[in-house]
C-alpha cells in the first residue's frame, strides 16, 4: 500500500460517514452515468477510492486528489471482452493499447479450445508482467484432448477420458472460468457431443460455463447451435455461442432460425447465451478455415506428407476449393485477405485474386484453392474471410442475449494485416449500431459490453458503477466515439475514449495512455471457493 493510500485508508477508519473532505482518490464529476444495468443514464459524480468505486450521487461532497471533470459526457463501467486472443501480444504489450483505448479494462483469454496448459503457471507469468488490463482465462478443450490423444482422429479411452477430465479439474482449480471448445479446429473437430458433454460436467462442477467456437457456422449452423445447447442440457452448466455468425451468402438469414433455437432453449431452462464482434467477415488461419479435418490430422508432418502425394493433395485441393465456393471464401478469391504471413511479407494486407493476378495466373477458385495449398506449405499465414451477412451482425446484435465480444488480439502496432476487431469492436458497436443505426440504446450497448459479460463468468465486483464495485470505468464521448481500424489500415486506434480507470488508476487520460499497469490476473470460481 503506499503512503498516500495508507493515509487514506487511515482517513477512512476515522470517518464515521463517507464524503468527508479529502478522502477520495479519484472524482469524477457531472458525468452521464450509464451503469451497466441497462437502466436509462443519471446525472453524477463518481468517487473511487483504492480500487473500488465509494459513492455515486449527484454533487457529491468532499475533495479528490485528481479530479476528472466529465462535462456530461458518459461514464460506464469498463468494458469485458469474454472473447480474445491477448495472450499472443500481451507479452510484448503488457498495456493492450488497443483494447484500453476502446475502453476495455478486463479481457479472457483461452478461447476456441485453445489454452496453456498448466493455466496457473501461465497466469502466474502474466500477473508478474503487470498487465495494463485484468486478465481471465478459460481452459480449452483442444488442448486438454491434444495433451492426452495428441492431433489423432479417434475417441479418448476411458483411462484417456479421466485424465482429460483431471486436467480439466487442475485448471478450474488454477482459475479457469470454464471450459471452451473449438470444435471447428483440429484436434477439437475429432471430439464427438459425449466426450464434450463430460469434459463440461467437470468445469461445470466447479462453477465453470462453456463457451463454444461451434463445429460448423456455414451450412451445418443450425445443428452447431443444437449441439452447442446440448451441451449445456447435458453438462448442467451455462453454454454460449461464441462470435456467433452464419458464414456463407446461402446461409445468410438464418440467424433468425438460430436465435429461435436459443430462445426456445431458455424458455425449457437452458442457460444459453451469445457473443458477437460487429464485422462482416472472420479471421483465422487459412488452413483452418478452408481444409478439411481429415486434411489436419496428425499434425504438420502429416499434413506435409499428405501435400506431397499427388492424389490426396488432388483431394484436398478440391475440398479447399469447395469451402473457398460455399463458405469463408464467399465464392470469390478476392474475398479472402492475408493478414499476417511468416514467411512472405509482400503476401500481407492482399486478397488472394490480386496474388494470382499479380503472378500471372488465374484468379480462379480452383487457382485459389492451389494457391492456399502452397501457403500451407510454405509456413501458412493467418487469413480474414468476408462471408458474413449484415442483416445476420444486425440481428444477432440485437438479441438480449448477445454481448459484445471482440476475438481479437493485442497487435504490436503496425505489424501485419489483423482483422480490424482488434482496435475497433466496442467503439463501433457504439458509433455504428447505437448512434447511426439507433438499433440499439447506448444503455443497451453499455449492458452487452459490461454487466453482461461480468455476470456471465460470475465477476460479481465489475461490470456496473455502484459503491463497492471495482473502479473499471470508462469515460466517453457519445457524439465522437467510432472505430477508426479498417480492412486496408487496421492499425488505428479508436476515438472517443477519454479516460479509462482500471482498479482505480488512471490508464487513460485526455485521450492518452499514461502507462500504468494496474491489472489484475481473475481467477475464476474453482480457484475462489474451494469445493468438496
Ligand atoms: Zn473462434
Amino acid at each position: 500500500m503506499s503512503l498516500r493510500r495508507a493515509l487514506s485508508f487511515a482517513a477512512s477508519l476515522l470517518a464515521v460517514s463517507a464524503a468527508s473532505a479529502q478522502d477520495y482518490d479519484v472524482v469524477v464529476r457531472d458525468a452521464r452515468v450509464v451503469d451497466g444495468t441497462g437502466a436509462p443514464w443519471f446525472r453524477a459524480d463518481v468517487a473511487v477510492r483504492g480500487d473500488a468505486v465509494i459513492a455515486v450521487g449527484p454533487s457529491l461532497g468532499g475533495e479528490a486528489e485528481r479530479t476528472i471533470h466529465a462535462r456530461g459526457r458518459v461514464l460506464a463501467p469498463g468494458f469485458i471482452d469474454l472473447h480474445t486472443h491477448a495472450r499472443r501480444g500481451i507479452f510484448e504489450v503488457p498495456t493492450a493499447d488497443n483494447y484500453l483505448l476502446q475502453g476495455v479494462t478486463t479481457l479472457f483469454d483461452g478461447q476456441d479450445g485453445s489454452s496453456p496448459l498448466p493455466l496457473g503457471e501461465h497466469l502466474d507469468s502474466v500477473a508478474m508482467l503487470p498487465p495494463a488490463v485484468n486478465f481471465g482465462s478459460f481452459v480449452g478443450h483442444g488442448a486438454v484432448r491434444e495433451a492426452v490423444l495428441g492431433r489423432e482422429d479417434r475417441a479418448p479411452t476411458k483411462q484417456e477420458l479421466d485424465r482429460m477430465a483431471d486436467l480439466v479439474r487442475q485448471a478450474m482449480r488454477e482459475g479457469a472460468f470454464g471450459l471452451s471448445t473449438g470444435l471447428f479446429y483440429v484436434p477439437g473437430a475429432f471430439a464427438t457431443t459425449d466426450e464434450v458433454v463430460a469434459l463440461a460436467r467437470v468445469a461445470g462442477a466447479a462453477g465453470g460455463i462453456h463457451v463454444s467456437h461451434m463445429r460448423d457456422e456455414a451450412a451445418g449452423v443450425l445443428d452447431s447451435v443444437r449441439e452447442t445447447i446440448a451441451i449445456g442440457e447435458r453438462g448442467s452448466l451455462p453454454t454460449q455461442i461464441t462470435h456467433h455468425k452464419i458464414i456463407g451468402r446461402a446461409g445468410w438469414g438464418r440467424s433468425a432460425e438460430t436465435l429461435r433455437l436459443v430462445e426456445q432453449a431458455r424458455r425449457r431452462g437452458v442457460d444459453v447465451t451469445i457473443d458477437q464482434y460487429p464485422y462482416t467477415a472472420s479471421s483465422t488461419s487459412l488452413a483452418a478455415a478452408l481444409f478439411p479435418a481429415w486434411g489436419l490430422e496428425g499434425g504438420p508432418d502429416e499434413v506435409s506428407r499428405r501435400l506431397a502425394d499427388l492424389a490426396e493433395r488432388q483431394r484436398l485441393r478440391a475440398a479447399v476449393a469447395g469451402k473457398i465456393d460455399a463458405e469463408r471464401g464467399g465464392g470469390d478469391p478476392a474475398r479472402i485477405q492475408i493478414a499476417a504471413c511468416s514467411f512472405d511479407g509482400a503476401l500481407v494486407g492482399r486478397d488472394l485474386a490480386t496474388v494470382l493476378r499479380e503472378r500471372g495466373r488465374e484468379p480462379t477458385v480452383d487457382e485459389a484453392a492451389e494457391l492456399v495449398l502452397e501457403i500451407v506449405e510454405r509456413g501458412g499465414a493467418t487469413g480474414i474471410f468476408h462471408a458474413i451477412g449484415e442483416e445476420d451482425v444486425e440481428r444477432i446484435l440485437a438479441s438480449p442475449f448477445t454481448m459484445v465480444a471482440s476475438d481479437g488480439e493485442v497487435p504490436v502496432f503496425g505489424e501485419g494485416a489483423p482483422h480490424p476487431r482488434s482496435y475497433g469492436t466496442f467503439p463501433r458497436v457504439l458509433a455504428v449500431y447505437v448512434r447511426e443505426k439507433g438499433l440499439l440504446t447506448l444503455e443497451q450497448a453499455v449492458q452487452k459490453m459490461t454487466s453482461l459479460p461480468a455476470a456471465r463468468v460470475g465477476l460479481a465486483d465489475r461490470g456496473l458503477v455502484r459503491p463497492g464495485m471495482k473502479a473499471d470505468l470508462v469515460l466517453l464521448d457519445p457524439a465522437i466515439v467510432r472505430d477508426h481500424a479498417t480492412f486496408e489500415r487496421p492499425h488505428a486506434y479508436a476515438e472517443g475514449i477519454v479516460a479509462v480507470l482500471v482498479n482505480g488508476v488512471p490508464v487513460v487520460e485526455d485521450g492518452r495512455l499514461t502507462g500504468a499497469r494496474p491489472g489484475r490476473v481473475l481467477r475464476g470460481p474453482g480457484a475462489r471457493s474451494p469445493r468438496p
